[in-house]
This record gives C-alpha cells, structure tokens and sequence, in this order.
C-alpha cells in the first residue's frame, strides 16, 4: 500500500499519474521497499510546474540505498515508456506525464 506524508494534496491528480504510482510502488516492494508519496500538487515547485496541473509526484528516496534506487528507476521507466519522466532529484524521485 502507498503511503502519503501527512499534508499532500492529491486534488486533481492525472489518473496516468495514479498508473505511475502503481507501477512505482510494484518497484519499489520487489525491492524490499515501501513507496511514500512526498508531494503531488501541494508544496513549492518551480513556477509552471506540472506539480500544480497533477501531472508530477515525488516520492522518498532517502531510506533506500543509491544502488538499489537506480535499478527502481530502470524499472519504472520501462514500465511507463516514453510520455512519462522519471527524474532522480537529490532528496526524491520525481515522475511527470508529459505526452510527446
Ligand atoms: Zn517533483
């Protein structure tokens, strides 16, 4: 089961940003992981961010080693293919929709 922080907001969540975190979340446990949501629509994001459209979540990376967060990442990205961004920030995983 995904985890939210306390005090994120979901309103207006995409749903291809739901199928993310499904697919995230399948990643993350097969490595020994839970998934916890840091951020979808609420908190400070650079301005004209997909964060505030629902189209962007971040999730917690900091209780998983770096090794093993790159192979989750590999993961994710071939679960969701080419509409979506899967972008490693310092402190979070940062996934966005982002039809070409
Ligand atoms: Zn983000």
């Amino acid at each position: 089961m995904p985890k939210l922080k306390p005090a994120v907001r979901l309103t207006g969540i995409r749903p291809e940003i739901l199928f993310a975190v499904i697919a995230a979340e399948r990643a993350y446990n097969r490595a020994g992981h839970e998934l916890v949501v840091t951020s979808c629509v609420d908190g400070k994001h650079v301005r004209g961010s997909l964060h505030y459209q629902g189209s962007a979540i971040d999730l917690r990376t900091r209780d998983v080693p770096a090794d093993v967060m790159e192979s989750i990442v590999a993961e994710i990205r071939e679960a969701l293919g080419a509409d979506f961004d899967v972008i490693l920030e310092g402190d979070h995983l940062h996934l966005e929709y982002h039809a070409k």
